[in-house]
């Protein structure tokens, strides 16, 4: 309960500070404010009848949009509706029940009011001293998907802006644990982890990159011949790097076996679950992703399978302290802030490298509560389902397609019978130039494919269905 003396007089509050900070009125606020509501949810009830991306040029968005510099004031009303109509009308709709292209993004209505709550309420979650209550809630979150990852007790977590910053800050924490050394990774790892790998300067001898096998995993005797040739040469293996839920196929890489082999080698166990991992909440995708828990250091994109808007991605690390051993700063000008933190405060501010950090707990822990997680299970189930149904409706016509891989953690990719890697990719761009949907063309071991990545509990067996169809006409007709 906050102090007396700090209890606003309930009559005068509504004349105390009638403008924001740059003169805009408080009821001005709130009427545009509910006519952003509108739009959001006028957008989302009526995405069915939109395209599932549509790309604008530069020359006509920034004719549209720009103009001089604005010096003096100009309509709000008419701004938003630029913005909503012209601006935000040339995007992906990730949240498109036809979006099958790279990883789809079906947010949730409690998370978008979540995270308006925070930015409404200017949050800043670097220190303890400044954002008790939201840093609060990050170490809820952070621990209920702990516990629903199946990881141990005294894991710890930061929340970052998405996979890429997420693996970036766990490959920082392993090499502060474990110091230099030779991190393995294959040719099915998301690029962005070559690239962090890059940045954070490991030498070209030091990343391992293993070619995969048949089915697009890490193979284990491949690993374990590299450890002892990289030992042979004279360098020190640090850090595997698997991933659980490859973005190309949705393929696991052998967990369990690549967990014994770290603990036996004394190595980083990194896992990159950043597609993948939400599938674990599910009865069937634990059958896949089984070892998990095991790892040192787990990411996961909540922005991508736990219905969020963008952005979220989250770092756990299982050692205690890691995270703050990687990146504790304490200079003078935040000693007035921060002191001796008593037991159980957190300085989020100490955990990754950010300072200035925005609440990305409060979407996640209002998900949560609203919805329930028995309800979340089942929207992630049915993505896997889904996957598994544009199997079978691939199977069903032999003539038409080509199995590339099975359906995985709600991936599957496949070709038209004789089309060559030009013909995928123009087929895709030609569908999303058509409104009707989006998938990603890609290529796997040589060969042009398609995809689909079906983690939208709102797509239909029709919405498959036409999909494929206009698909297979798209690519006969080249
Ligand atoms: C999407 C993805 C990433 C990158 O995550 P961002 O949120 O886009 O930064 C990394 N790894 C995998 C496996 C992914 O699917």
């Amino acid at each position: 309960m906050p102090s007396p003396q700090f209890q606003p007089h309930e009559s005068a509050l509504p004349h105390e500070y009638p403008a924001d900070t740059l003169g805009m009125p408080a009821d001005e606020m709130r009427r545009l404010g509910y006519a952003v509501v509108d739009l959001v949810v006028d957008r989302l009830c009526r995405r069915q009848q939109t395209p599932a991306i549509r790309t604008g040029s530069p020359s006509e968005l920034i004719s549209r949009l720009g103009g001089p510099v604005p010096m003096e004031p100009a309509p709000a009303d008419e701004s938003l509706t630029l913005l909503a109509h012209v601006a935000l009308a040339h995007q992906q709709s990730g949240d498109h029940p036809r979006y099958f292209a790279r990883v789809p993004g079906p947010s949730s209505f409690a998370a978008v009011l979540g995270e308006w709550l925070g930015t409404g309420f200017n949050t800043n979650v670097a220190s303890w001293a400044g954002g008790s209550g939201p840093a609060a809630i990050e170490l809820i979150v952070l621990d209920w998907l702990r516990q629903l990852l199946g990881l141990p007790d005294g894991t710890e977590g930061v929340l970052l802006s998405g996979g890429s910053a997420a693996n970036l800050t766990a490959i920082a924490v392993a090499r502060s644990e474990l110091g230099p050394g030779v991190a393995y990774l294959t040719d099915q790892t998301h690029s962005t982890i070559l690239r962090a790998l890059r940045q954070l300067g490991f030498p070209k001898d030091h990343v391992h990159l293993l070619p995969s096998d048949a089915e697009y995993r890490l193979p284990i005797d491949a690993l374990q011949r590299a450890l002892e040739s990289d030992c042979r040469a004279g360098r020190r293996p640090m850090l595997v790097i698997a991933t659980a839920g490859t973005t190309n196929t949705g393929a696991v890489d052998p967990l369990p076996a690549i967990a014994d082999l770290c603990a036996q080698e004394g190595l980083w166990f990194h896992i990159d679950g950043a597609y993948g991992a939400p599938a674990a909440l599910t009865g069937r995708g634990r059958q896949f992703l089984s070892g998990l828990e095991r790892a040192d250091s787990l990411v996961l994109d909540p922005h991508k399978w736990l219905f969020q808007p963008y952005d979220v991605g989250c770092t756990l690390v299982s050692r205690p302290g890691a995270l703050e051993r990687a990146f504790s700063t304490n200079p003078e000008y935040l000693k007035d802030v921060s002191g001796a933190a008593p037991a159980g405060e957190v300085d989020f501010r100490n955990r990754s490298f950010e300072l200035t950090r925005r609440s990305r707990a409060l979407k996640l822990w209002l998900t949560f509560r609203t919805y329930g997680v028995h309800r979340i299970r089942q929207a992630i189930e049915r993505g896997i389902e889904l996957a598994e149904l544009a199997e079978r409706l691939l199977r069903s016509d032999p003539r038409t397609w080509e199995l590339i891989t099975p359906a995985r953690i709600g991936i599957v990719t496949f070709a038209v019978r004789g089309a060559g890697r030009k013909q995928h990719e123009t087929a895709a761009q030609a569908l999303a130039a058509s409104g009707v949907a989006a998938v990603t063309s890609t290529v796997l071991k040589g060969r042009g494919a398609l995809r689909l990545c079906t983690i939208n509990p709102l797509t239909t067996e029709d919405d498959l269905r036409a999909t494929l169809a206009r698909l297979a006409a798209l690519a006969r007709r080249e």
